[in-house]
């Protein structure tokens, strides 16, 4: 019991710590895009792209800080009895624009009625985003993304299934890995947060992959009453 106790204030204490420097950090930039937006606004033409370069890079710094600081703080978050088809649906329009803009389909299979869970719809966003966007990294151009929502006896699933280049074996164990990525811009935090999304659900993820052929994450959730 004294070694979990242990365990639990180094936790909170890196939660905290995580907090208080990505506050540090953040309000900086904060301000540099501020004056970066002033500068590009009253530059010639062509620097603007530079300008839009930066704050875009600097947008991204800003997304992993927000990652890396919901990973360590592993807070306990607000749920609201919901569906899991409308908070994918809330999603949708902006998965649709990324897929579009690389040139791939997604095709969408939602159960007709999926039982109400208690879920954290902006938890769920980001799982379903996080887990979209690794399919559509995964593809070319010719790619299909599936979307389905399943109600099962005990469960209700999310299942994302992508015809990309699949997972060896060997990355399989490594997935859930803080930082783990073979994507050159990659940050290597999606599926941790995706991971402790699903654990703060009461929920599994499981991976079913083939080289070559594509891969299928399937998230199911705990009915309540089964729980
Ligand atoms: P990132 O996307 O920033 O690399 P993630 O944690 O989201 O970080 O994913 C970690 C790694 O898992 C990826 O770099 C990739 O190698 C692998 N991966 C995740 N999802 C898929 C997928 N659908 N198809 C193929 N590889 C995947
Ligand atoms: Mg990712």
């Amino acid at each position: 019991l004294k070694e979990e106790v242990d365990r639990m204030e180094r936790l909170s204490l890196v939660g905290q710590m995580a907090a208080s420097i990505t506050h540090e950090i953040r309000n900086p930039m904060a301000v540099i895009r501020g004056f970066l937006q002033l500068l590009g606004e009253r530059s010639p033409s062509e620097q603007q792209t530079y300008f839009r370069i930066v704050m875009e890079e600097l947008d991204r710094a800003n997304g992993i800080i927000n990652d890396f600081l919901s990973l360590a703080q592993n807070r306990i978050v607000q749920k609201e009895y919901g569906s899991l088809n409308e908070i994918l649906q809330e999603v949708l329009p902006l998965i649709w624009a990324d897929a579009n803009m690389r040139g791939q389909i997604v095709e969408l299979r939602m159960c007709e009625q999926v039982e109400k869970l208690e879920l954290n719809s902006k938890e769920i966003k980001q799982l379903i985003l996080n887990l979209a966007r690794n399919g559509m990294e995964a593809m070319d151009d010719k790619g299909l993304l599936r979307i389905e929502t399943l109600d099962l006896a005990d469960t209700v699933q999310l299942r994302i299934i992508d015809n990309g280049v699949g997972i060896p074996e060997e990355k399989r164990e490594r997935l859930f890995e803080p930082f783990f990525t073979t994507k050159t811009n990659g940050t290597g935090l999606g599926l941790s947060l995706c991971l402790s999304i699903i654990e703060r659900h009461n929920g599994k993820i499981q991976v079913e992959s083939l080289v070559g052929e594509g891969t299928t994450i399937i998230v199911s959730f705990c009915k309540p009453e089964k729980a």
